[in-house]
């Protein structure tokens, strides 16, 4: 038996095994094919969490420094939290969660129509 340390989780969505780090070397925290994650760390007080429910992927947020953060909420507890998105991440899910602002705001478009 080796004991060598196997750094991959599998995801609670779509099965994968999941690599703990993107290629760039940083530790990731959610799948890059669903983009869905696991509640194991409680972010408002910076230990794990005894939750482990499924995060689901609800929004994209961009820094200032123009980087994209991915927005995490979790369906057990409801906690919101967000985690850089790494460059092998699922792109056509995050550019779709990127235009669905657009694509439904929440005030009706009409007065644009005649200005
Ligand atoms: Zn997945
Ligand atoms: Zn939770």
């Amino acid at each position: 038996m080796s004991t060598l340390r196997t750094d991959t989780f599998t995801c609670v969505r779509c099965g994968l095994t999941v690599s703990a780090f993107a290629p760039d070397g940083a530790r990731r925290n959610h799948c890059p094919s669903c983009l869905h994650s696991l509640h194991v760390l409680d972010h408002a007080e910076g230990g794990p969490s005894e939750c482990r429910s499924r995060m689901a992927p609800i929004a994209i947020a961009v820094l200032r420094e123009g980087d994209w953060m991915l927005i995490h909420r979790c369906a057990g507890c409801g906690e919101l939290t967000s985690n850089p998105v790494r460059q092998d991440d699922n792109q056509l899910i995050l550019m779709r969660m990127a235009v669905r602002p657009l694509a439904e705001p929440p005030f009706p478009l009409e007065p644009f129509g005649g200005m």
